[in-house]
């Protein structure tokens, strides 16, 4: 019987992200949350302090990057200026279910390519029609052709998202996003705020214990 240990540590962490305008100068800042997660499998449950300290490890270093990297959408408090990473990353957040919708089909048109090469390696006596070919080279160029079309239809709503089209009049308020505060950063509060949180979770043979 294989007994193995899941470790899934979760972190969370806040900063403050500084920004000078690119219109007017001015700096401003707000304020930047994010959260990590990362799993490690003591197998057999032998080593468990490693996978532990492993996946808390993991976590914050993910996190660590996440408040490094992290952009939030937060006009400048002064002019109302949007900053060019800023619409990067509007453009990144937008219609990103098209990818997952992209890669459906592709691997739809995939899975009915290699269904005439699966008959061909299960059956004794393997004999593909012609029509079983037909279907396989038809469905991968329309599970291909959907997956680039939805990609392109991305693109195109991805170059729409423009912040700042009605400048100098302030953009529409972005749900969920901070509010920028005028002036730097205080420099106490620079440093970075995080707590992990480790859980442990005992399976057996691919299934949990109760
Ligand atoms: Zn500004």
């Amino acid at each position: 019987m294989a007994v193995h240990v899941d470790f899934s540590a979760i972190t969370a962490g806040a900063t403050w992200q500084n920004v000078q305008c690119e219109k007017c100068k001015k700096h401003y800042h707000y304020p930047l949350v994010r959260e990590a997660k990362a799993s490690v499998r003591a197998a057999y449950g032998i080593r468990q302090g490693a996978a532990e300290e492993r996946a808390a490890k993991t976590a914050q270093y993910k996190l660590m990057k996440l408040l490094e990297q992290g952009v939030e959408i937060v006009p400048c408090p002064s002019c109302g200026w949007v900053q060019q990473d800023m619409i990067r990353e509007a453009r990144r957040r937008t219609a990103r279910w098209l990818i997952y919708l992209a890669a459906l089909c592709f691997i739809a048109g995939l899975a009915l390519a290699m269904y005439p090469l699966g008959e061909l390696l299960s059956v004794t006596d393997p004999e593909v029609t012609p029509a079983e070919k037909t279907r396989a080279i038809v469905g991968l160029l329309i599970g291909t052709g959907a997956a680039v079309a939805l990609l392109i239809v991305r693109r195109m709503l991805q170059s729409t998202v423009n912040p700042n089209s009605h400048y100098p009049k302030p953009p529409e308020p972005i749900p969920g996003m901070p509010a920028g505060i005028p002036g730097k950063a205080p420099r106490e509060l620079l440093g970075r705020t995080t707590a992990t949180d480790v859980s442990r979770r005992v399976g057996v043979d691919g299934g949990l214990l109760p």
